[in-house]
């Protein structure tokens, strides 16, 4: 049920249907689990349509319906849910790090199926890492060949994901020239899809994450490096451009430090974990040069200054680029992800404040700031979200 949707000409009767079934899944993942009433008023369509179009779902055992549930004035029949079933639209994840693969089978519901990490070398080149990760790739996703919709395969990189091709990469080196996406589409037979880490986690953000049901929304990583992806009215921004784009190496200080990409002043080198460690250390807090958002919170919990004085110069220099944000693209969502998201809430209130401090005050209304709620799992939910939105021709 593919939908490929062809911008230039006319859709088939197929496509059609293709795409109406990718509008109503895409209804559910943004606003939750509906009845066929509730479905048809959402996608503005009549009730005996939507019928039809979820009878072909439950059959092809993509949706289930799941216990009745009263309706809230008391008055009618009960109403029974639609929502996936627990294995519906299976994607492969794999998620390339600095020195570590990750890879799983994730269902359309946000179950995920099956699992590993493996270490890999990055620094030994890509047709090494390549045989690596197809090695536990075929582990993992190879149980479930016939019924993957996709892979989405994430990597930490300046990549072009129109040409699937990994162009800078300095936390791996080694993923430059990778053949990855061709050799998994060959050894799978589905498509792979390569995309950024960091925007592949926007979209699992918008699929499974604190960003379901918001149009315009930025998830931020702030950890050994910085960046993020933009969705802006439902599409992940710069989908079609040459490149993904380098949030954490846009100039935040004039007279600052050279970045490991070659430019001075970047935000990475102010808002990153290895900034965070060498004031620590600077500071004198003991470990400070192995230190994270976490422990510096619990140090000024406990009443340490100096602990508590890094993490406010740190909320300082993540609320420069964060309202930059703001006021380049009114932005009033903001999902963190990373190491930062161990700094509690107090830092995240104080983190606000200091947002709306740099933002005009028109813009400043109603900007919330989050932390994720998908935790370890947000890349490999992000390539899948990447595999699901192409699969439904949603939101591409
Ligand atoms: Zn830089």
């Amino acid at each position: 049920m593919a939908a490929r949707r062809n911008l230039r000409g006319l859709l088939s009767t197929a496509d059609v249907g293709a795409v109406n079934r990718g509008r109503l899944l895409q209804s559910l993942i943004d606003d939750g689990p509906a009845s066929r009433a509730e479905l048809g008023r959402r996608v503005n369509v009549p009730r005996a349509s939507i019928g039809v179009i979820v009878s072909g779902l439950l059959a092809d055992g993509i949706l289930q319906e799941d216990e009745p549930v009263p309706p809230a004035d008391g008055i009618g029949k009960p109403a029974r849910p639609l929502w996936f079933t627990r294995t519906a639209l299976l994607s492969g994840a794999v998620a390339v790090s600095r020195c570590c693969v990750e890879i799983a089978v994730v269902a359309a519901g946000g179950d995920v199926l099956a699992r590993r990490a493996v270490a890999v070398d990055t620094d030994r080149g890509p047709d090494r890492l390549d045989q690596e990760v197809l090695r536990a790739a075929a582990d993992v996703l190879g149980p479930f060949r016939d019924r993957l919709c996709g892979i989405g395969l994430s990597a930490p990189a300046l990549c072009s994901p129109t040409e699937r091709e990994v162009v800078a990469c300095l936390p791996a080196p080694g993923l430059v020239g990778t053949r990855l996406p061709e050799l998994l589409e060959q050894l799978f037979g589905v498509p792979t899809l390569l995309e950024q880490d960091v925007r592949a986690i926007a979209l699992g953000e918008k699929w499974f994450g604190l960003g379901r049901g918001r149009r315009d929304f930025a998830a931020l990583q702030f950890d050994v490096g910085v960046g993020g992806g933009i969705m802006l009215d439902g599409h992940l921004w710069g989908a079609h451009a040459r490149y993904t784009m380098q949030l954490g190496h846009t100039c935040v200080d004039v007279d600052g430090d050279r970045c490991k990409c070659g430019l001075t002043g970047c935000w990475e080198t102010v808002a990153s974990l290895r900034w965070l460690r060498r004031a620590a250390a600077v500071a004198g807090i003991p470990g400070g040069r192995t230190t994270s958002p976490a422990r510096l919170h619990r140090r000024a919990a406990a009443g340490d200054a100096a602990a508590a004085a890094v993490l406010d110069r740190y909320g300082d220099q993540l609320a420069i680029g964060i309202g930059n944000l703001v006021q380049l693209l009114s932005l009033d969502l903001f999902v963190l992800h990373g190491a930062v998201v161990g700094a509690g809430p107090d830092f995240l209130a104080a983190l606000r404040a200091k947002v709306l401090a740099r933002v005009m005050p028109e813009l400043a209304t109603g900007v919330e700031l989050v932390y994720s709620r998908l935790d370890q799992d947000s890349v490999l939910l992000g390539a899948a979200a990447v595999v699901l939105t192409r699969y439904l021709g949603a939101a591409a």
